[in-house]
């Protein structure tokens, strides 16, 4: 047996001497066992060696995207989490990695949109997470907002789109543009200077995926980070950990040993996210990298955007500058009212 055997709990475990059907691959730093290959970069992985790699990923984010107010002034950070593996771990590393600084103060928060059976435990989770991390917690309901919970919302729909031709028929487009709301709302609560959201490399790529083929260049532009081009009366909004594939993180939460919910949204079934996800995956297995590329060349588009608006000492952006809705107050780059009040309308809520 070599030692690499010799140390292999499966093994143990198994108490047997005879070779095993299938070997596990060691840590290419240590003698663990891996727990992740990397087909885009090489590397083969043990749990703690995948966490110090991603943590240095996120601390070299944060040096790219946080800025600070500076001048012994202190810097709000709220986190936008939702009890999920992806939020839960960024919260733990921003409390683990600037958690003791004197300067930056983290709050954390989570959205109600009212969808039974989902919301109630992965809220519960958050809200315990927050309470191990010694972080403030705040929650707001669709209702507190104005907007009526989800299951109403997917109750309505099927006669808003008979009525409607035009009004969205998935539940997730209207719960998307409620959910910034409520966490613009959270943010103000807690006096945000920056809010962080847990967006990981795949959410990234399919985002920029879904807007090529929509042929949607100024939201590839709007994508966050927000750091270069804050929009105005808004908290910009940063994505520490937009360069760790989702896989990555859920091994990293479970390394950490972080409660997380695991269920679906029931509403979540149908969306184009959904088909998104599936061909991203697929180019990503046949193309290892192919992710990294989605958002690289994203983040080329939005530098050549901000070169050409210093050349020419304006924006070239189509879009009106961003202005508050004459209707709720929320910031829009809309003509007319923002679009939680057009969907509202469409819903019947006012
Ligand atoms: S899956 Fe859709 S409906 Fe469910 S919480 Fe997410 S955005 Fe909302
Ligand atoms: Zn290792
Ligand atoms: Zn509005």
């Amino acid at each position: 047996m070599s030692d690499t055997d010799k140390t292999n709990p499966l093994r143990l475990a198994m108490g047997t001497e005879k070779p095993l059907p299938f070997s596990i691959p060691t840590c290419d730093s240590c003698s663990k066992p891996a727990v992740v290959q990397q087909a885009y970069s090489g590397r083969v992985l043990c749990g703690e060696h995948l966490c110090q790699m991603n943590r240095k990923k996120i601390s070299k984010e944060l040096r790219k995207q946080l800025v600070l107010k500076g001048k012994g002034q202190k810097t709000n950070i709220f986190v936008a989490i939702s009890g999920g593996k992806d939020s839960a771990v960024l919260l733990e590393s921003l409390v683990d990695i600037l958690g003791k600084r004197p300067d930056i103060e983290i709050t954390a928060g989570c959205v109600d949109e009212g969808i039974e059976g989902y919301r109630p435990p992965s809220l519960e989770c958050a809200r315990r997470l927050c309470e191990k991390l010694g972080v403030r917690f705040l929650t707001v309901p669709y209702t507190e907002l104005g907007f009526v919970e989800m299951d109403e919302v997917a109750r309505r729909l099927p006669m808003v789109t008979q009525q409607n031709k035009s009004a969205s028929k998935m539940p997730c487009a209207y719960c998307g543009v409620f959910r910034r709301q409520g966490i613009n709302h959270l943010a103000q609560l807690a006096n945000a200077d920056v809010i962080a959201l847990g967006h990981n490399l795949d959410d990234m790529a399919q985002t920029v995926m879904m807007n090529i083929t929509n042929g949607d260049l100024e939201r590839t532009i709007r994508l966050a980070p927000h750091t270069a081009r804050p929009a105005e009366g808004m908290a910009p909004r940063i994505v520490p950990l937009r360069w760790i594939p989702e896989q990555e993180i859920h091994l990293m939460a479970v390394h950490k040993e972080l409660e997380i919910h695991h269920e679906e949204c029931p509403h979540a079934q149908g969306a184009l996210r959904w088909r998104t996800r599936d061909i991203v995956a697929d180019l990503e297995r046949d193309s290892p990298g192919t992710r990294h590329g989605l958002l690289k060349m994203a983040d080329q588009i939005k530098s050549m955007r901000a070169q050409l608006d210093e050349a020419i000492g304006k924006s070239s952006s189509p879009m009106p500058n961003p202005t508050s809705c004459p209707t709720c107050g929320e910031m829009t780059s809309s003509a007319t009212e923002c679009k939680a009040c057009q969907m509202k309308v469409d819903l019947g809520i006012v």
